[in-house]
């Protein structure tokens, strides 16, 4: 088993922190790609307050500006209205409906497709030139603040946004990144994540959440170490089987103390406590996510090409 494998060799972690900044380097949108997604998000405003919402307003959220985002990462848009003081009254599958028939007379997008009868009622749609997908949500706040919380986590520290970028790579890469799918979102990806490097010795991320004035600037440890220690914290040490991920607290939260104890992963949204980001995960699939913990140990204690592996640049 993987808990009998010796430490990485100098050369081994010397090979991994190239890789993990290989990874960024390659999957991290360059600087002129937010203004890329922020024009397009402008273009689409003006056009549906001319033709349909008056008061429409378009805003980001999601990996488009949570400091995780791929540069094919779609476009997670919330839509508002400037005139509205009670969105709870809003018929949403109807304003999804509407929206959908005016985004098709828009040239520089296709596939529109609405999907009003959805949980969270959306419209998908892809453009044309850069061949990103995007979907618009109506009054997303909650995502609105956890993109601010996870921007601010990847702020904080560099080490933490690079292994961001390893996470949902080997979520996308394993096929484990799908919550409709039964499996887990980026989102609650970048939630273990978080939750490990508060938790790791010397810790690299503060609890923001419960933050004291006084609270020190982490010591340095490599990337490469903490990636490993990442895939061995959730591959054998976490206890899945009592313990929620939880990063909004240090102290330990139980499965019992939520009620979740029917939940093969737990993962408690900072924001919406009631929300268990790992509700859906059924048995085989949670042993899987697991599996694949420890399988990338593994895999990471064979050499490692000097050029970032295939595998690591073809997926969707
Ligand atoms: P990716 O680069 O894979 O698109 P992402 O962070 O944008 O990563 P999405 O699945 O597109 O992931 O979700 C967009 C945003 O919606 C997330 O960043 C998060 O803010 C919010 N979100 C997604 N799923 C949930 C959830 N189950 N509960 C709360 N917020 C969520
Ligand atoms: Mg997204």
């Amino acid at each position: 088993p993987a808990r009998q494998l010796p430490p990485p060799t100098a050369k081994q972690v010397q090979l991994l922190d190239r890789l993990c900044s290989d990874v960024f380097s390659d999957w991290a949108p360059p600087a002129h790609e937010y203004q890329v997604r922020e024009n397009m998000l402008r273009t689409i405003e003006d056009f549906i307050r001319h033709q349909a919402f008056p008061s429409a307003r378009l805003t980001l959220f999601g990996s488009s500006c949570n400091g995780f985002g791929f540069r094919n990462s779609d476009l997670d848009i919330c839509l508002t209205f400037d005139d509205c003081s009670d969105p709870q009254s809003l018929d949403q599958p109807d304003i999804i409906l509407k929206l959908a028939e005016t985004l098709k007379r828009l040239r520089f997008i296709y596939n529109v497709i609405p999907i009003s009868t959805a949980k969270v009622p959306i419209v998908k749609f892809t453009d044309r030139r850069s061949r990103l997908e995007a979907d618009i949500s109506l009054y997303n706040t909650l995502a609105q603040h956890n993109t601010l919380l996870l921007h601010t986590y990847a702020k904080l520290d560099s080490r933490a946004r690079i292994l961001g970028y390893m996470v949902k790579l080997m979520a996308k890469i394993c096929d484990i990144c799908d919550a409709s799918r039964g499996s887990l979102s980026s989102y609650a990806y970048t939630l273990l994540l978080i939750y490990y490097l508060q938790r790791c010795k010397p810790a690299v991320l503060p609890v923001l959440q419960e933050l004291d004035a006084d609270s020190r600037r982490p010591r340095l440890v490599d990337g490469a170490d903490l990636w490993i220690g990442f895939l061995r914290f959730y591959g054998e040490h976490f206890d899945f089987e009592r313990n929620v991920v939880c990063i909004r607290r240090m102290e330990v939260l139980s499965k019992f103390e939520k009620l979740w104890n029917g939940s093969f992963i737990a993962i408690e949204d900072p924001f919406l406590l009631s929300h268990n980001l790992g509700g859906g995960v059924r048995r085989k699939m949670a042993s899987f996510i697991r599996r694949t913990f420890l399988l990338w140990r593994l895999h990471h204690m064979r050499p490692i090409p000097n050029s970032l592996p295939h595998g690591y640049r073809d997926f969707r």
